[in-house]
């Protein structure tokens, strides 16, 4: 590894002074667990990274306020895995936090370096986009808002320019939407998934008002399923036996819609075959959850 400078600003402006818009070798680092991998194998060698754990406390914390919640980007894992509010209003992210990496890994990996990482097989961004949620990103120029979907270009790319921090995230609270989260593993449950598919559904009575789908580790980016929404919008069900000619149809334009890549956890007509079925589990199960799942 190359030697780099390390430097902890105090304030926001402090930080802005030391990013550079025009150098990806100048970095913020949140909790490092992404980072230091990537410059360990070589990927990226940096020339100064900036941590964020001082810029206190505009980017920390989870606070609940008309209808929705503020995550701080530097709020830990572990700080959303055992946060009572989040299993109150969102527990579908506290079902998620279980399945995703491990207790010292939780510990210091925070919401915003695993949003702007964009590495499609991460877990989160999927439920953040099924949930509707949105990025407070600011930089010298003020503040702008991304919604998840749009945050991201592609593998390990985002929109975001290199002055550019995720300060927190909104949340919409929707308690009568329905959330699943699957990740479909192939080795351990722990593992990268081969595919992770997130589901939100809105229900009146027996039709579905509104959906959002969010496929990853398929694709090269977290990516919205805009046509399977639209297939499932409107449509009849009955919780417990959800029409399968409808579940087939949303698959088949979950297909359509996506470029399906192969990678070492399986091929893309391997992932094509998870996609379709396990969209159908997730719609059943979202189908069948209690309303605020
Ligand atoms: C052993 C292991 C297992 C894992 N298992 C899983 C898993 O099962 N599921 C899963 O989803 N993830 C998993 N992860 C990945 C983990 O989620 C990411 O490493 C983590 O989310 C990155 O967060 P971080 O705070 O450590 O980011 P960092 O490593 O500090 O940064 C990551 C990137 O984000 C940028 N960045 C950081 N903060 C900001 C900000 N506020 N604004 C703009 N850019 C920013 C950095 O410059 C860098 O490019 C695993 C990681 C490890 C090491």
């Amino acid at each position: 590894m190359t030697s780099f400078e390390l430097v902890e600003p105090r304030s926001l402006e402090e930080t802005f002074a030391l990013l550079d818009r025009d150098d990806p070798a100048v970095r913020p680092i949140a909790g490092g667990t992404a980072l230091m991998l990537m410059m360990k194998s070589g990927l990226f060698s940096p020339l100064r990274l900036i941590s964020l754990r001082r810029v206190e406390p505009r980017l920390a914390g989870i606070a609940f306020a008309d209808g929705s919640v503020r995550i701080g980007a530097m709020t830990t894992f572990a700080a959303l895995e055992h946060s009572p509010e989040i299993r109150r209003h969102l527990p579908v992210v506290t079902r998620t936090m279980r399945t995703l990496a491990n207790p010292r890994v939780r510990n210091v990996a925070t919401v915003g370096g695993n949003l702007a990482h964009a590495d499609t097989h991460l877990d989160l961004p999927l439920v953040w986009i099924a949930l509707g949620a949105q990025a407070v990103v600011v930089s010298p120029r003020g503040e702008r808002i991304v919604a998840v979907e749009d945050l991201y270009r592609g593998y390990y790319e985002t929109v975001l320019h290199h002055d550019e921090l995720i300060a927190a995230l909104h949340v919409p609270l929707r308690p009568t939407w329905r959330s699943v989260y699957v990740k479909v593993t192939t080795r351990t449950a722990h593992d990268w998934p081969a595919l992770g598919i997130a589901v939100s559904l809105a229900r009146d009575g027996s039709i579905i008002r509104d959906a959002r789908i969010a496929v990853g580790a398929a694709t090269k980016k977290a990516t919205r399923l805009i046509q399977a929404e639209t297939v499932l919008r409107g449509a009849a069900i009955d919780a417990a036996a959800v029409d399968d000619a409808l579940l087939a149809r949303a698959g088949d334009a979950a297909i359509g819609e996506i470029s399906i890549e192969a990678d070492s956890r399986g091929s893309a007509s391997y992932k094509q075959h998870l996609l379709r079925v396990y969209l159908g589990r997730a719609v059943r199960a979202a189908a069948a959850a209690e309303p605020g799942a």
